[in-house]
């Protein structure tokens, strides 16, 4: 199989970069139920013009390339070994080339390995069948996703839903709930895997791997088939829209599949995934290591390019947002004008920071003066160039609300003016910023390319021993857009979507599927 390595780095490559056909159909769907002007509207326009971006520059659709598991089929016979190793050496270049992001840390140390490989990474798991072919799919997962699965044990009480027997509407309730949960967190909309059945790890499994299936395709079971349908209808009517911004589309597909169980237990497991769900699979020919054919490719192709009409007619029907520059430093005046849903353009320096720098600046100096500056809950993809100069390949908004613990006490220990990510902080950090005088933005989470692109410069790296996705990076940047979701006034664009997406949810509180 000397053609294996090539296929695999083609595999890889290909699903870290372009968006299979299915999923950009169901996006595409999405942006066309939209109304022009809105949040949802304008967040989607910047996600198909990341797509764009990706596609054209061959490079990561989102900066967080996940956790790479591979499910391969092989005919009886084939060394598993040997293509294990293939995938390895593959994924190492990948990551070298800026494909993937190195992603791969001791859950002891911290260490980043560098290069995505390490203790049970990548993911590789092997089955055999008759067939006389090799089968290869790949899924990227990235963590603020991957950190919105949800397992329940049946029964159970859930919030607005009340309790979730063993049964039809039980599991139905624990699906709408899982969606409920997830808010905007997980780059909504999303698509979700459930797995009914199993045990706390198989049944995870099963639900992963309905995320294999094609987003169009149709549940040979005629009661998880009329399940799933109920759940796309319904799961959409929550209002939690692209990024939790509120808006028609919350959920872009949903896979069901049942397993059994042992009586004294009844597990149903949902694995989220955000918009930028990168799955891909090849069908190999187990003598030569070529691609024979590759999945998810079928129908109509969607060009996003055909749209950029619509989405100047957006920009020009911008009804629901005050659009205001920015130049860092900030003074508090500034800031206090500011209000939830105003859009704001950075031109000047950001510093990243995420989860490593937090918790350093707890107990530190600073390396740079943060007066008056802008944090960026970010880890990009950087690479050097032929000249020894850093280059941003990827560079999107992490989840915020991981530095929750941190977050306030930072802003007013160093004067810190505006932190921004992706899906809101909680009420710590509001309180800070009312006290202090501070603002959350919310970037557009999944848009990599988008936001690299707003970057003239890397003026500086601090803190690089933590690894280039934890170090500080000192970014230049011009018109980097963003929408401010909780302001200096004690408001928070994610406390009310949350609080009025749980008032439409228990309205599906009786009984639908007896
Ligand atoms: S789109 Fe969002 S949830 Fe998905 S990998 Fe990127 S940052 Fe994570």
């Amino acid at each position: 199989m000397e053609k294996l390595y090539e296929s695999m780095y083609q595999l890889i490559v290909e699903t870290s970069t372009k968006l299979p056909k299915d999923v950009r159909r169901a996006i595409l769907k999405a942006k066309q139920r939209e109304n022009a002007g809105t949040r949802a509207a304008m967040s989607l326009a910047t996600i198909t013009e990341n797509i764009k971006m990706a596609d054209e520059n061959v490079s990561p659709i989102c900066q967080d390339t996940g956790l790479p598991t591979f499910k391969i089929k092989v005919p009886v016979g084939i060394n598993q070994i040997q293509i294990k190793e293939t995938i390895k050496k593959a994924i190492a270049q990948a990551t070298k080339d800026g494909k993937l992001r190195p992603n791969s840390v001791d859950s002891l140390t911290g260490e980043n390995s560098g290069d995505n490989l390490g203790e049970g990474l990548p993911v590789v798991k092997f089955e055999q069948w008759e067939k006389d072919y090799i089968d290869v799919r790949l899924i990227l997962k990235g963590g603020g996703c991957e950190n919105k699965n949800i397992q329940y044990s049946l029964p159970c009480e859930l919030e607005g839903l009340g309790r979730a027997g063993r049964d039809l509407d039980g599991i139905r309730k624990c699906i709408l709930h899982a969606v409920y949960q997830a808010q905007g967190q997980g780059c909504s909309a999303g698509f979700i895997g459930v797995g009914i059945g199993g045990d706390r790890s198989s049944g995870y499994d099963l639900a992963k791997e309905q995320l294999f299936r094609e987003v169009d395709d149709v549940n040979p079971n005629e009661e998880l088939r009329l399940l799933e349908e109920y759940i796309m209808e319904n799961a959409n009517k929550l209002g939690i829209g692209t990024m939790g911004f509120g808006g028609e589309t919350t959920l872009l597909g949903c896979k069901v599949g049942a397993m059994h169980r042992i009586p004294a237990s009844f597990f149903v497991s949902v694995a989220y995934n955000c918009w930028a769900f990168r799955r891909l699979g090849v069908h190999i020919d187990p003598n030569t290591g070529e691609i024979i054919k590759w999945l998810y490719q079928d129908g109509e192709d969607v060009d996003f390019q055909e749209n950029a009409a619509q989405e100047e007619h957006l920009a020009s029907t911008d009804s629901e947002r005050r659009v205001i520059t920015l130049q860092a430093p900030i003074t508090e005046e500034q800031i206090r004008q500011l209000k939830v849903g105003d859009v704001v353009r950075i031109n000047g320096i950001i510093y990243t920071g995420r989860d490593a720098i937090h918790k350093y600046l707890m107990d530190h100096d600073a390396p740079v003066d943060l007066n008056g500056q802008i944090i960026y809950h970010c880890g990009p993809v950087m690479l050097k160039d032929e000249n020894g100069n850093w280059e941003v390949k990827a560079a999107g908004p992490t989840t915020s609300i991981r530095e929750e613990p941190y977050q306030g006490d930072i802003m007013k220990k160093f004067g810190i003016r505006a932190v921004m990510g992706k899906g809101g902080m909680g009420q710590k950090t509001l309180q800070a910023l009312k006290e202090h005088g501070g603002v959350y933005l919310n970037a557009i989470g999944g848009a990599a390319q988008y936001y690299a692109d707003c970057i003239e410069a890397v003026e500086g790296v601090d803190l690089l021993e933590f690894g280039i996705p934890e170090a500080m990076w000192h970014l230049r940047v011009k018109d980097f857009t963003a929408v401010v979701t909780m302001d200096s006034h004690g408001n928070s664009l994610h406390e009310d979507i949350e609080k009025s997406s749980l008032e439409k949810l228990s309205q599906f509180k009786e009984p639908v599927f007896s």
